[in-house]
């Protein structure tokens, strides 16, 4: 029996008007997920991931839900810049007269593809270029997008006669924003609160990304009533599993955080890749290990969040050490 479901569509009703469409599997990115909301002959997306994952599959997913994606397609909404959720926004503008949105913060990944890997990743030219022979939903081969429309929190956006607020939580990246629909108590929540995959604990976090800001949203989160949680990787949370996910990637971020400050006594002064090497070498968190520029990011990320909390010091961002 064949498995392959390549030409099948994916897109599954959750909540009458909310649809979610599941790309191919990607190993440490599971499926990325897209999300379409419709209501009134007029439909929004929640990042359409990368151009052909699940991005080739939503005009064909809009046709099937009796709408016509030029003209009825209103918005396209992207709750970070980064390429697994991106990619393919350059080809639905193309073929759609939908509004691009996305925080300020993260303009600049749609207008400049390349400063994922160059700025946010700090990515040398050879792992640049090795990353161009490889299939990584984070490669960057898309054309760049100017947004037509720039979120900050508090934003609303309407479909129909359904509302979604915009809240910043800047942990994953620095223009993160998650989508909260009161009405239905759904929460679109992006990487923000994500199980990377199969574990919500494992995460990653760019360059300029705040474990502050993230443990700070996280706080924030479970408070809010949530039936469907809806992230940008794998599958959706319904319930009480919904504030448990968002408990447990809070856990994950404390847990690395405290992880990334015990290595440091233990040595008395490190650079991060020293501190890459202990966490690599003790396995003492989980983390994605097939994109090796994640884990650095994630600990500088860190050192700077403890630094905030005066826990740690530096001279230059180089070599840290106990206050
Ligand atoms: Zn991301």
């Amino acid at each position: 029996m064949s498995v392959e479901s390549n030409s099948i569509m994916v897109v599954q009703e959750l909540i009458p008007g909310l649809y979610y469409l599941r790309g191919r599997f990607a190993p440490e990115f599971g499926f990325i997920s897209t999300y379409i909301i419709v209501d009134d002959d007029q439909a929004l997306l929640v990042d359409p991931g990368t151009a052909g994952d699940p991005g080739d599959l939503i005009i064909k997913a809009l046709k099937e839900l009796g709408l016509k994606p030029k003209s009825d397609l209103k918005g396209i909404i992207c709750t970070h810049g980064h390429p697994d959720h991106i990619g393919g926004v350059g080809r639905l503008q193309q073929s759609t007269d939908a509004s691009v949105m996305i925080h300020k913060n993260d303009a600049e990944l749609l207008e400049t593809p390349d400063l994922f890997l160059k700025k946010r990743l700090r990515m040398d030219f050879a792992k640049r270029f090795a990353m161009k022979f490889d299939k990584s939903p984070l490669r960057v081969n898309f054309r760049p997008v100017t947004p037509d429309r720039i979120l900050v929190d508090g934003d609303t956006i309407k479909v129909g006669r359904r509302i979604l607020s915009v809240i910043y939580t800047g942990g994953h990246s620095e223009g993160h924003i998650v989508l909260y629909e009161k009405s239905n108590n759904l929460l679109f929540s992006g990487d923000e609160i994500n199980n990377f995959p199969n574990d919500p604990r494992k995460f990653y976090v760019d360059l300029s990304g705040s474990l502050t800001n993230k443990i700070a949203a996280t706080e924030q989160l479970r408070n809010m009533k949530i039936d469907y949680l809806l992230p940008a990787h794998d599958v959706f949370h319904i319930g009480a599993d919904a504030n448990l996910q968002i408990k447990e990637v809070q856990d994950g971020v404390v847990h690395f955080q405290d992880t990334v400050l015990a290595l440091l006594k233990v040595r008395g002064e490190a650079d991060v890749d020293q501190i890459v090497l202990d966490i690599d070498r003790s396995r003492s968190v989980p983390y994605p290990v097939l994109m090796d520029s994640l884990l650095p990011t994630t600990v500088e990320v860190a050192l700077k969040s403890l630094r905030l909390a005066g826990l740690v010091a530096t001279d230059d961002e180089n070599i840290w050490f106990l206050p």
